[in-house]
């Protein structure tokens, strides 16, 4: 066989595989090389996002939520007797999941033609590169162009060391075999708020100690203050401005020291997560004169094409600059593929959807009214509630609200936020929306189902000019 590619993509999590599917979708001789093992010791395609990440860890949400909710059927008038959790079948379910997926980038490969690799790639001078087996062999890929998608991994912190017994960081948290009776989290970003969701859910008392004072920075206040005072209900003790300065496992359980207010204070866990954001990877993939320069934190630097330092080489998703999302990732990797084909694609960073899978979920996509605030930026608002949404109260699952932002002039959707049931889902109509250039009134003259939870996105976009009909709008329009 021919070691001589167009395309050789490094890394096959969601933004190297995208890159690699699309590239040979496109008529290029394509390979991919990943050295993920899974629990078994076998190459695990789908990096990331699919073994580690954005997969097992929503397995997990829905399952727990599932069995949590069922704590709340008899006010629907159902009565569930002897309700119990396995947690062996859970993870049994969460690793078939896992399996089918992974798998299935597999068959993607083959049927598209991209050729994988299992062992580590390094860009050698040029775009060549090299492929080192676990039996420490080595193998040399001609190629065109170089696609680095390396990814992340968990961030360490001193305070914290992970050893993974008791104290893990989140690929250990997605495997607990018992329920901890008492989970410290450090951290309460995305990934400590729902990882602390699932184990508070299945019986953990959940303590998550956040070294800011303000919860969800870059989210909409109303929706972070409305947000922590729902998780508060559910359980998770989120302790803020509690800064973590040492962990210690003491055989029976850990001790976290962390200072709070100017004086120390201790935490009894059995279990304690780390989740204090992730760093980008790219560890023995470039030579110490290689021409691909990293930023000052240890990114990948790129232009906004994903065009690395060295000419045919690119790089995409989470070891580049911008937030460490899988879709995000993927979208870059499509750019690039179609850009080495000659098209010229571009990805609208302003448009990139955020979520917390919590319950209920938070999702987000384009400016908050506190950062319109900041740039003096002049913006009118509309809220609707989920309280007032007949398919929200009908699944007794009415929590929330909807916040459509547009400018003043020209009314233009700059940002929606959401908290609510189905979030994930419903923030695709807000993207599809400012993705075409929608007013709020656009959205507002657009006919929607009944009864459905998007019409809360319906009434907010005519709440911004006040012409919301279930609610009493506070601003008046004619
Ligand atoms: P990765 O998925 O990290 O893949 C990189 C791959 O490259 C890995 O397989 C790695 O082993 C391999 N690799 C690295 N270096 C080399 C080398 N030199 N040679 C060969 N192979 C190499 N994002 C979302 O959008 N939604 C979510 O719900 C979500 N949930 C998450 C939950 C958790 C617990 C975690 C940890 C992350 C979550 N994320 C989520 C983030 C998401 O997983 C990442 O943004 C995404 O996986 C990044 O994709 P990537 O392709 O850039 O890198
Ligand atoms: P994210 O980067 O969104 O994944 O969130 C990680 C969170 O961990 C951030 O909000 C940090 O403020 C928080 N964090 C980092 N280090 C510590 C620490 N030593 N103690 C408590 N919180 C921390």
């Amino acid at each position: 066989m021919s070691n001589s590619y167009d395309v050789v993509v490094i890394g096959a999590g969601p933004a190297g595989y995208h890159a690699a599917i699309r590239a040979a979708q496109l008529g290029m001789n394509v390979a991919c090389v990943d050295k993920t093992l899974n629990a078994e010791g076998k190459p695990s395609l789908g990096g990331t996002c699919l073994n580690v990440g954005c997969i097992p860890s929503k397995t997990l949400l829905d399952v727990s939520h599932r069995y949590e909710a069922t704590s709340h059927y008899e006010a629907l008038g159902l009565k569930v007797a002897n309700v119990e959790l396995d947690l062996g079948g859970v993870l049994a379910h969460k690793e078939q999941v896992v399996a089918k997926l992974t798998g299935g980038v597999g068959m993607l490969f083959s049927g598209n033609g991209v050729t994988a690799y299992h062992g580590v790639g390094s860009l050698l001078p040029g775009s060549d590169v090299k492929v080192t087996k676990d039996d420490g062999s080595e193998e040399i890929l001609n190629a065109k162009h170089v696609i680095l998608a390396t990814g992340s991994e968990p961030m360490r912190i001193g305070a914290a060391p992970v050893d993974d017994d008791r104290i893990v960081d989140s690929t250990g948290a997605l495997s607990f075999t018992e329920v901890p009776k008492r989970l410290g989290v450090i951290g309460a970003g995305i990934i400590g708020l729902e990882l602390g969701s699932v184990w508070a859910r299945f019986g953990s008392e959940v303590v998550v100690l956040e070294a800011l004072e303000k919860f969800l920075p870059s989210t909409d206040e109303r929706i972070a203050r409305d947000a922590l005072r729902a998780f508060s209900g559910q359980g998770l003790d989120i302790r803020l401005g509690t800064r973590v300065l040492s962990s210690e496992n003491h055989g029976d359980g850990v001790t976290v020291t962390y200072l709070v207010n100017d004086e120390e204070q201790t935490l009894e866990c059995d279990k304690l997560i780390v989740a204090v954001g992730r760093a980008p990877y790219s560890d023995q993939l470039l030579s110490d004169d290689s021409p691909v320069k990293l930023d000052e934190r240890g990114f990948i630097f790129v232009n906004e094409q994903c065009e690395t330092d060295a000419s045919d080489v690119y790089a995409v998703g989470d070891a580049v600059r911008g937030p460490m999302l899988a879709h995000k990732g993927m979208e870059e990797g499509i750019m690039v593929a179609e850009r080495i084909a000659g098209s010229k694609p571009a990805v609208n960073y302003d448009c990139v959807p955020s979520v917390i899978y919590t319950h209920p979920e938070i999702a987000w996509v384009g400016q908050t009214e506190q950062e319109l605030r900041d740039t003096g930026a002049n913006y009118k608002a509309g809220t609707f509630s989920f309280a007032a949404n007949g398919r929200a109260l009908a699944g007794a699952d009415a929590e929330g609200i909807v916040k459509v932002v547009s400018d003043a002039d020209s009314d233009r959707i700059l940002g929606v936020h959401i908290l609510g049931p189905q979030a994930s889902e419903l923030i695709a109509q807000a993207v599809i929306a400012m993705e075409f250039g929608a007013t709020a009134e656009d959205l507002g003259l657009i006919m929607f189902a009944h009864p459905t939870l998007s019409e809360a996105v319906h009434e907010a976009a005519l709440g911004v000019a006040g012409h919301a009909i279930h609610t009493v709008n506070r601003r008046k329009g004619k």
